[in-house]
C-alpha cells in the first residue's frame, strides 16, 4: 500500500494519495471554516537539463527539489508529486497571503541555490513556477482548486517563469433572478 501511495523516485507522496486525502482535507476545512491553500509547483525547463546533462541528472534534480518542498513546508501540510515534474502541496488553515509567502520563499530558495548532482561537476541552477488557490467556501473542491492552481502556475509561466501567481479574486456572482412565468 506504501508503494502505491508514494512515488517511488522522489520518496514523496504521490497523486493517488493526494486524491484520496484531499477529500478529506477539504471537508474538515468546510467544518472549521477555515482556508485551505493549494500550491501547483512545475519545475522550469526540466527537460533542458535532461538534453545537456542526461537523464539520470534531471532525476537527482527531481528528487532535491522534492526534498527542499519538503522542508520547506510545516508536518500538516501535504505534499505530493503530482505529475513527472509536478508538484502540489495542500495547506490546510492557511489564508492566501501565507501561501504565497511560502511560495515565494520557495521560489528564492531554488533561484538562489544551486543543486549539486553526481553526475556532473556542474552546479545545477532550475526554478519553479507557482500557481496558487484558496478555498472560499463550500463552493471550493479539491478539484477546482487543483484546477485554478494549475491555471495561474501556466499564467506564472506565460509571465516569463521563475515566479509565483495567486489566483484571481473571485467576482462576487450577482444573483440573477429567474423571470417569472
Ligand atoms: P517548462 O515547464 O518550463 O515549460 O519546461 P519543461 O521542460 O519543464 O516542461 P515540458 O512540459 O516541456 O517537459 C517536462 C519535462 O520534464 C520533460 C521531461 O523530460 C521532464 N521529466 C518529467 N518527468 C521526469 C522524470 O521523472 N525524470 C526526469 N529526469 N525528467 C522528467
Ligand atoms: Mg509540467
Ligand atoms: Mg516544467
Amino acid at each position: 500500500l506504501s508503494m502505491a501511495l508514494t512515488d517511488n523516485l522522489i520518496g514523496l507522496h504521490n497523486r493517488h494519495y493526494l486524491s484520496s486525502h484531499q477529500d478529506e482535507v477539504m471537508e474538515r476545512i468546510w467544518e472549521s471554516g477555515k482556508s485551505v491553500s493549494l500550491l501547483m509547483i512545475d519545475i522550469d525547463r526540466l527537460k533542458q537539463v535532461n538534453d545537456t546533462y542526461g537523464h539520470g541528472v534531471g532525476d537527482e534534480v527531481l528528487k532535491e527539489i522534492g526534498q527542499r518542498i519538503l522542508r520547506n513546508v510545516r508536518g500538516f501540510d501535504l505534499a505530493a508529486r503530482y505529475g513527472g515534474e509536478e508538484f502540489v502541496v495542500v495547506m490546510p488553515d492557511t489564508p492566501l497571503e501565507v501561501a504565497l509567502g511560502v511560495a515565494d520563499r520557495l521560489c528564492e530558495k531554488m533561484a538562489t541555490d544551486p543543486i549539486i548532482v553526481s553526475g556532473s561537476k556542474d552546479k545545477i541552477l532550475v526554478t519553479l513556477s507557482i500557481g496558487v488557490s484558496v478555498s472560499g467556501g463550500t463552493a471550493s473542491t479539491a478539484g477546482t482548486l487543483l484546477k485554478e492552481a494549475d491555471e495561474t502556475m501556466y499564467e506564472a509561466k506565460c509571465q516569463g517563469r521563475n515566479r509565483v501567481v495567486p489566483t484571481p479574486p473571485k467576482t462576487a456572482k450577482s444573483c440573477v433572478e429567474a423571470a417569472p412565468g
